[in-house]
């Protein structure tokens, strides 16, 4: 067979994909707290924005960059809601928030170099690093810090070879957000340091107790790229729309990028993201009120439990502690839970080693499955 790429074969799998298949081998009804995905519909307005595209004849290639009138808006959204100032020429749109982590990475990774990422974090954050040759370098969100990066353990994973560090508020799986004055920590360790900071920012709608803070809003902006979806806050994961906000010279080299990558976002789901912006924000506040309920509600089916948990501040995920559960192997206890139980949960290992003895459930699937999966998790003795 002719040769394959190292560093494609040797990328692990997902490891919430792997519960993933094996809830869908399953015959018969499987509660899946396992994945993001919305459990409400696309908003009638962003459907009919897409719609409307089709039917003007929006079906051809568009700037690489993304249609001006979606800069436009998403520079103002910034502005309102994030307290980033930017130009539109900052702002490039891409498919999804996964692809303006990939297209952003794709700027600074060459082979070798090495990236900081959160441990436990969003497994993409590896696989992207491995897909551009890099080294995704893992950085611990210990408890002990309200898990939260420490600069002191940044600082021991430096090398000559380092050029970024990643950091995703709020945190995809712990449901964490980033306060100032550790934003601060990381925008000074960063500059001392001489890299790059990649903020993941795809959750920025869906915040709870503490608003969403942009690390850009703080200064830095020179050396800062914040990544944000449409996916989420929006509910319209399949349309596959997010952007990366850059200083001016990265942008321009962004857009370059966006050529041999996918040369534009598909037109029509511009065009929906657009009214997503343009329209009633109502919708959106809604949906995450309706997190919120889910969360609190949820809770306290744990607690009824006794099960511990992190009390999740944003995102849409309840991160709980099976470490007297599961025997040291919450990966061979996910599967269990699965098969006996019919509950699919993502094993904290999906999200790095720090996440052994840990599950993550999606607040983001309807309630009443939701709270049954809990009650499950506490009648559940592997
Ligand atoms: N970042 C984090 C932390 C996520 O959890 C996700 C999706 O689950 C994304 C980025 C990307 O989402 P999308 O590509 O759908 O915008």
């Amino acid at each position: 067979m002719p040769k394959l790429a190292d560093h494609v074969v040797s990328m692990p799998r997902s490891g919430i994909r792997e519960v993933m298949d094996a809830a869908w081998r399953m015959q018969g009804e499987v509660i899946g707290l396992h994945v993001g995905e919305p459990s409400f519909p696309t908003p009638e307005h962003i459907r009919e924005g897409a719609r409307k595209a089709l039917d003007a004849g929006a079906t051809r290639y568009v700037p690489n960059a993304g249609i001006p009138e979606l800069r436009e808006a998403i520079a103002q959204k910034l502005h309102a809601r994030n307290r980033l100032e930017v130009q539109p020429e900052q702002i490039v749109v891409s498919a999804g928030g996964m692809q303006a982590l990939h297209n952003t990475l794709a700027l600074m990774v060459s082979a070798g170099d090495e990236v900081l990422i959160p441990d436990p974090g969003w497994p993409n954050f590896a696989m992207v690093v491995q897909l551009l040759q890099g080294q995704p370098i893992r950085y611990q969100l210990r408890s002990e810090n309200g898990f939260q990066p420490a600069v002191q353990d940044l600082e021991a994973l430096v090398t000559d070879r380092t050029v970024a560090v990643l950091v995703n508020s709020p945190s995809n799986p712990l449901g964490t957000v980033l306060g100032r004055k550790d934003a601060l920590d990381l925008l000074e360790f960063a500059n001392r340091n001489d890299l790059w900071v990649v903020s993941d920012e795809c959750y920025d709608g869906i915040t709870f107790d503490q608003p969403h803070l942009s690390i850009g809003s703080l200064g830095g902006e020179a050396q800062v790229v914040s990544c944000f979806s449409f996916s989420k806050t929006y509910a319209m994961t399949g349309m596959r729309v997010g952007y990366s906000v850059l200083p001016m010279e990265l942008a321009h080299n962004a857009a370059k990028v966006q050529e041999p990558l996918i040369s534009c976002v598909n037109a029509p789901a511009q065009w929906a993201a657009l009214a997503a912006l343009a329209g009633p924000q109502d919708v959106a506040e809604e949906m995450r009120k309706t997190y919120q309920d889910r969360r609190d509600a949820a809770m306290s089916v744990l607690d009824q439990q006794k099960i511990g948990y992190l009390k999740p501040e944003g995102a849409f995920y309840l991160w709980v502690d099976v470490r007297d559960r599961c025997a040291g192997d919450v990966s061979a206890w996910a599967l269990a839970f699965l098969e006996k139980r019919r509950v699919a949960v993502a094993p904290g290992t999906a999200f790095g080693p720090a996440g052994e003895g840990w599950a993550r459930l999606s607040l983001a699937t309807a309630t009443p499955d939701l709270l049954e999966g809990c009650r499950r998790l506490g009648s559940f003795d592997a």
